[in-house]
Formats: C-alpha cells, sequence, structure tokens
C-alpha cells in the first residue's frame, strides 16, 4: 500500500491514549513509506497525525473542500494540498488516491467517511482495505452496532467481516495487507461511480 487515507476527529478528544496513537500510527507511516491522505487540517487528531508524518519526513496529501479552506484550519507544511470544488468531489479524489482506509475516533465526519469507504466495498466498486484502529476499544459499541444490523437482517455478515479491526498500529496493517475483498454477485456490483 503506497497511500491510505485516514479519517479522523477535528478535535483531540478528552483522553491522551488517543493522541497518542494518532502519532504511533504517523510514526509508522513514515517508516514504512506510507503515504498519508486526509482531510487536510492542523486541529485535533488530524494536525496530531499529520505533524507525527511530517516529523518522521513521511509523505501528507490533504484533500479539502473549498469551503473548509480557512486560514485557521488547514495544515500549511503538508506536503502537497489538494483542493476540491465540494465535499463529495473530495470524497471521489481521496478514494482515487488512496489503496486502504484507516478511521481513528472522530465524530459525524469520521463515521461518514469511514462508512462511504465500505459502502463502495459493499457494491464491489471498490476492493481497498477499510479498518479501524481501535484504540481503548472506542469503537466496541460501533461494533455492537454492526452485530446487531447483522441479526436484524440489514447487513450481511460477510459485509460486517469487511471491517477490520485492531488495537494495534502494526496489526492493523498487517492484517490490511492481508485483506481479500470477497466476491460480489449481486447486480448491485454493476454500479458504476
Ligand atoms: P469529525 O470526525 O466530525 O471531527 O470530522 C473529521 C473528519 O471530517 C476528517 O476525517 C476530515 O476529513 C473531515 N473534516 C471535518 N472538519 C474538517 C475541517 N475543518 N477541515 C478538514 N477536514 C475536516
Amino acid at each position: 500500500m503506497k497511500k491510505i487515507a485516514v479519517f479522523c476527529g477535528a478535535s483531540l478528544g478528552f483522553n491522551e491514549v488517543y493522541k497518542n496513537d494518532a502519532i504511533k500510527l504517523g510514526a509508522y507511516f513514515a517508516k514504512q513509506n506510507i503515504g498519508l491522505v486526509y482531510g487536510g487540517g492542523k486541529m485535533g487528531m488530524m494536525g496530531v497525525l499529520a505533524d507525527s508524518i511530517l516529523k518522521g519526513k513521511g509523505k501528507v496529501i490533504g484533500v479539502i473542500p473549498g469551503l473548509l479552506r480557512h486560514e485557521e484550519v488547514i495544515h500549511s507544511e503538508i506536503t502537497e494540498m489538494i483542493v476540491t470544488k465540494t465535499m463529495s468531489k473530495r470524497k471521489v479524489k481521496i478514494s482515487k488516491l488512496v489503496d486502504g482506509y484507516i478511521a481513528l475516533p472522530g465524530g459525524f465526519g469520521t463515521l461518514d467517511e469511514i462508512f462511504e469507504a465500505l459502502t463502495l466495498s459493499q457494491l464491489g466498486i471498490e476492493q481497498k482495505p477499510v479498518g479501524i484502529l481501535n484504540t481503548n476499544g472506542f469503537f466496541n459499541h460501533l461494533i455492537k452496532q454492526l452485530d446487531v444490523m447483522v441479526t436484524e437482517g440489514y447487513l450481511k455478515q460477510s459485509n460486517s467481516d469487511m471491517l477490520i479491526v485492531s488495537d494495534s498500529v502494526e496489526e492493523l496493517i498487517t492484517k490490511m495487507y492481508q485483506y481479500k475483498a470477497p466476491k460480489i454477485t449481486e447486480v448491485t456490483s454493476k454500479v458504476v461511480r
């Protein structure tokens, strides 16, 4: 994997463990020569992650929609900043650039982005690994909700299984390298983006 998109909070959260894992992930990216593609911000988890990669002399590409391009939030020291016209164009741009997706703790924006990546996999539009770094069990309730969706007949177990989960940076990336996308046999796979 040459480039991975990481979705994470524009806030830092209250517990330092999340920030520390963002730093760890950034150092790992730099060491393994994996480029980061992310929202382009300098605040919260996003800023910490980008800074950690830059500190390790790694590559950071920001993709930001024009409407969020305020001086006080964009990261001005990253390798490259791509400005898109809209939020939806930003998502398409990010998906074209990357070989996989990771979510770190965050809020609505993070969930929106990681579930869009999972939906693309579910439809067979993309075959890229999608992982979450489950620091401190942050995503445990979300994973439980996926189980409810399977039990109640709204989500296939095979689709739920596409989500790669680990609380260790190294293990998460290793599992992502090993990921094999399931074969999609339904009509929905014919949808073209
Ligand atoms: P949230 O999880 O709600 O804090 O939103 C963070 C996610 O949404 C990130 O992965 C970004 O891609 C995007 N995002 C939200 N706010 C901003 C912002 N001000 N600048 C850039 N990206 C943002």
